[in-house]
Parts: C-alpha cells; structure tokens; sequence
C-alpha cells in the first residue's frame, strides 16, 4: 500500500474502518505490519504535537463536537462540558476547568501561553503577514499611508481580543473565596462583555447579570467580571459564553445555585443580511436552586428589572 494511501486512511478513521473491514482476506502477516506502520505514525504525530505535557494528539484535532465528546476521558471532561451549548441537567455537570491551566481545550492556545517574547513577535509577524494578504485580496493597495501599519495594528488588537486564552480560572479567582456565613442571593448586573462571534469573526457585545445563592463560600464581587471577561475574551457563541461563566461558578463555590443572564448585540447579524440594527440576543443558564425553584428564578429577574 502506497504512504499517500496510508495517509489519508490516518485522516478519516471512518474509511479506515471500513476498509479493514474489506481486508479481511488479507494475509494477517500484512496486517500486522500495517498496524505496526499506523501505530508508528500515530506516535510520531503525537511527539511532534506535543511538547510532553500536553494531551495526545487525539485529544487536541480540532475535528467536531461530536468527536471531541465521545473522548470524555481523553480530555478529562465529562458529558456536561461547555462543548455542548444546550443547557444540561446541574446533576450531569461538571466544570469546565482543567488541571493544566487551559480552561478550555483549545489547540494552539498552550504554545501562546509558553512562547517566548521572540515566538510572540515571530507570531504578530505571521498573523500581520496574513492580514496583509486579506487587504489586498479585498482589493486594498496596502502601501498607501492610511494602510501601512494596519496589519500590525491588527494583529495586536486580535491577540488582545482574544488574551481569554491565556487566562485560567485559578489565576483569575487566585485567593478570592471567602467563607461567609450569607445564603441570600449576590447579584452583579450590567457586567460589559466584548466577545468574538466565532462564526464571522466579528465582535458581539453587551451585558452580563451574573447571580448566586452561597452555601458557604463568597467570591470576591470584582472576580465575577473577571471571570466573564475571561470567557468572553475567546471565540465564542452566546450561548456557549453564558453556559461557561455559570459552570465555572459552580464548580469554584458548589453555591446552591447559579443564574447567568446575557444580553448581547451581534455585529454579524445587525451588519448584514437582515440588518435588524436594534436587536439583541438574550440567553441564559440557571443551574441549582435557579433551575428548581420557580421562586428563586422569578425574584432574579425581578432583581433584574425584567418582570
Ligand atoms: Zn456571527
């Protein structure tokens, strides 16, 4: 069998499968060295992705949801994981914080965090260069003054748009719960977000209301914008950034419930097709007592001022 064809057959495991399955015939010898070929190729791809702390290779391709949650154990995730978008039951969920300080398993997100000052200028470098090509695609002389640092400009404000990625929920909280012997609700309203759409790569914006009822443990007020400022700074959907900021809270404080309201205008949906200016998008996650208890949901968004 030709490498080229051995390749690809490493690309789409699914093929792969399948054309095992044809190969039943085949001389079990030439099986076996087949296997022994796969597995080789398997290890090197890891070594070369890894820098022999990070996940295998497996765990970190980009390839789809679906895949990413059939892996649970690999990522060290379980079913509840902010990969899914859609509100899961509180009793199946689980945080979304992980032990190496990624907070969210993104490839290429470790080697941001541990670059050196010269791959980080090798990297504005690189996303410049891109940028480049982009203007001058779309039909733009980049030479003329108002252009020429563009790409630079660019590539500076996307890496601060999306510094969430080096951020991690333990840097973040760092020493700020508290015991507190307080079990009535903690409202933090009108929290700006300023997030990535991730479908167009444009911005969305707006508010956060984030509210918990304590069972025993406080989080400094400031660190409850903090957290949404992490999660916002990132690639995101809505509904995916309201679902994360409402586990992690949950997993810090076990509170006895947790309520994360999201108010936001979406630059790709206003900008174009429809081009509805005024609309705003609305999602939230209600977990614990907030999820239960009818009474408790209805005195939040009175709270709120939107009942
Ligand atoms: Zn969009």
């Amino acid at each position: 069998m030709s490498q080229l064809a051995e390749e690809s057959k490493m690309d789409l495991p699914h093929k792969n499968d399948i054309t095992k399955q044809q190969e039943q015939q085949q001389e079990p010898q030439e099986q076996e060295q087949e296997q022994q070929q796969q597995q080789q190729q398997k290890e090197s791809a890891g070594s070369s992705n890894s820098n022999g702390t990070y996940a295998a290779p497996a765990a970190i391709h980009p390839i789809k949801r679906s895949k990413l949650m059939s892996t649970p154990s690999q990522l060290n995730l379980s079913s509840g994981t902010p990969l899914q978008t859609r509100a899961a039951s509180p009793l199946i969920l689980r945080a979304p914080i992980d032990s190496d300080g990624l907070s969210w398993p993104s490839r290429g997100a470790r080697s941001r965090i541990d670059q050196t000052p010269e791959e980080a200028s090798q990297r504005e470098k690189r996303i410049s260069d891109a940028v480049k090509i982009i203007l001058e695609e779309l039909g733009e002389d980049t030479s003329r003054e108002g252009l020429v640092e563009t790409p630079e400009r660019y590539a500076r404000a996307m890496l601060y748009f999306t510094k969430g990625y080096e951020e991690n929920i333990r840097d973040v909280i760092k020493r700020a719960v508290f015991e507190e012997d307080h079990d009535e609700m903690v409202i933090v309203r009108d929290i700006e977000i300023y997030s990535l759409c991730e479908h167009h790569l444009v911005p969305f914006f707006g508010k956060a209301h984030i509210a918990y009822i304590p069972n025993k443990r406080v989080l400094g007020l400031s660190k409850l914008a903090r957290l949404a400022e992490m999660y916002s700074r990132r690639f995101q959907v809505q509904e995916r950034l309201t679902k994360q900021i409402a586990m992690a809270l949950s997993e810090i404080l076990k509170p006895r419930g947790v309520a994360v309201v999201i108010e936001a205008t979406h630059m790709c949906m206003v900008s174009r097709g429809v081009q509805k200016t005024g609309s705003s998008t609305t999602t939230s996650c209600m977990l614990g007592c907030f999820r239960d208890q009818q009474k408790t949901r209805e005195e939040f968004l009175t709270l709120l001022g939107r009942k």
